[in-house]
């Protein structure tokens, strides 16, 4: 948390020392176009003195001067004009790859930080309970309940390690896709039940079409079920209704994952498909998690040429969906 309020306030002094070189830039180049001008009135001015009044074509050489005066004002401002462009539209250039920069290597940092919490809870947790098994005699019931908090953190810490492990094949481009016929039907039906028993304490509902096959990878599809019903979980309230469905039709196959829960503001709509965004403020967020999930269905979406996005849920809350057409 310290780091990242470091990292707020290099951002903004990066800003405020930018924006005040580039002031002065524009203000220095500006000083200099007045000066030319200035000094090509001069030069006239010493040319207009230096002539004789007697001089027959002094109406001609007049003219003359004041036409290439004018003619030099013309070409500093037209240089001026081209080279000040120019030099904004690379300042802008420059200040937004930095500002992108910064702020993907300040997700990055707290990437890190979210991973080696996330991965340090459910190990301890489990450590914690095994040894507790191991020295007390608990009876059948303590048991059941230490055993199936610990594998629930291992499930956890699986799906995790396949977020990282994926994000990073994908990113060296070192996946290897086993593309074959799927029954998203039952790959969807399976999952909910995984959740449901999983998560007894929360509510789902299902719908699922049945007999919806999709030419795709079976384990990049799931990878995507996973994490939009874990996101339905996390981000959504205790008694909050977490509705699945799976609909088929005109051509059309989507998979609707609903909940209830804080939502997503529109100014977040697609950038919570980017890598490592995680909506809000990092103090004063409560859920903790990596902002790999909604990036690799994003990638999972493309891969299968399908759509992923997001719209609010009524009363409250938020609807992922995941469309394509059918085969
Ligand atoms: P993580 O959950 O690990 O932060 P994700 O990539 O899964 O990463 O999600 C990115 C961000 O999108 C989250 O940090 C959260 O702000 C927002 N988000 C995802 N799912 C939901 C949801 N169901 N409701 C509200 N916000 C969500």
């Amino acid at each position: 948390m310290i780091n990242s309020f470091k990292n707020i306030n290099k951002l903004q002094l990066i800003r405020v020392v930018y924006w005040l070189f580039l002031t002065y830039m524009v203000a220095a180049f500006i000083w200099w176009y007045v000066t030319l001008v200035n000094q090509n009135e001069q030069i006239a001015k010493v040319q207009f003195g230096v002539m004789q009044t007697n001089d027959p074509n002094l109406a001609q050489k007049t003219h003359a001067i004041a036409d290439f005066q004018n003619r030099k004002n013309k070409q500093y401002l037209g240089e001026g004009l081209t080279i000040l462009f120019l030099f904004l539209l690379g300042a802008i250039y420059v200040y937004r790859s930095l500002i992108k920069q910064l702020r993907y290597s300040n997700q990055q940092q707290n990437f890190m930080m979210a991973v080696t919490h996330e991965l340090k809870t459910p190990i301890a947790i489990t450590q914690l309970n095994i040894e507790t098994l191991l020295k007390r005699n608990l009876d059948a019931e303590q048991q059941k309940k230490m055993l199936s908090v610990s594998l629930l953190e291992t499930q956890r810490l699986d799906n995790l390690c396949n977020n990282i492990l994926l994000a990073s094949q994908l990113d060296m481009g070192a996946y290897q896709a086993n593309t074959q016929e799927v029954d998203f039907s039952f790959l969807v039906e399976q999952t909910v039940q995984i959740f449901q028993n999983r998560f007894q304490d929360r509510k789902f509902t299902s719908n699922i079409a049945s007999g919806v096959f999709i030419k795709g990878e079976s384990v990049l599809l799931q990878l995507l079920i996973n994490n939009l019903i874990d996101n339905a979980i996390k981000y959504a309230p205790l008694g909050g209704l977490i509705e699945i469905e799976l609909l088929a039709s005109n051509g059309i196959i989507s998979l609707l994952v609903k909940d209830e829960g804080v939502g997503v503001a529109p100014a977040d709509k697609d950038k919570i498909f980017e890598k490592f965004y995680r909506a809000g403020a990092e103090h004063t967020r409560s859920t903790k998690g990596t902002g790999l999930g909604l990036y690799l269905c994003k990638r999972i979406a493309i891969f299968h040429n399908a759509k992923i996005s997001v719209a609010p849920n009524h009363p409250q809350g938020s609807i992922f969906s995941f469309t394509l057409k059918s085969n």
